[in-house]
């Protein structure tokens, strides 16, 4: 019985398994929430792109209100590339000092009207 009881505390201390590794966003450096883990094709699924990634809901509506289809799949199908334009770095600085679960409804930006 003794030896049972044993056998029960040294299961508990066995470590957890581990957690899986934090998905950090390529846009913001930020870990992604799971309630915020949004796809983003690098080049549009309309210009068959297959390739995708991990993006907050916010970082991916923003990619979507600055910049068209057509301009992501020739320019900025790169979380780099899409860093180094100034709308995105403000964006960036701006989502930078919000909780990781932050969002936003995100507005349409004046270029694409
Ligand atoms: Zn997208
Ligand atoms: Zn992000």
């Amino acid at each position: 019985m003794i030896g049972k009881i044993r056998q029960k505390l040294i299961e508990l201390h066995q470590p957890a398994p581990k957690e899986a590794v934090e998905m950090i966003c390529p846009i913001c450096d930020r870990p992604i929430p799971d309630s915020q883990k949004d796809a983003h094709h690098l080049i549009p699924k309309s210009k068959g792109g297959k390739t995708t990634e991990y993006l907050h809901r916010i970082c991916h509506k923003q990619i979507h209100a600055l910049f068209t289809e057509t301009e992501l799949a020739q320019q900025y199908h790169h979380a780099q590339i899409l860093r180094e334009h100034p709308e995105m770095g403000k964006f960036i600085q701006w989502v930078k000092n919000k909780p990781n679960a932050f969002y936003e409804k995100t507005r349409k930006s004046t270029r694409l009207k």
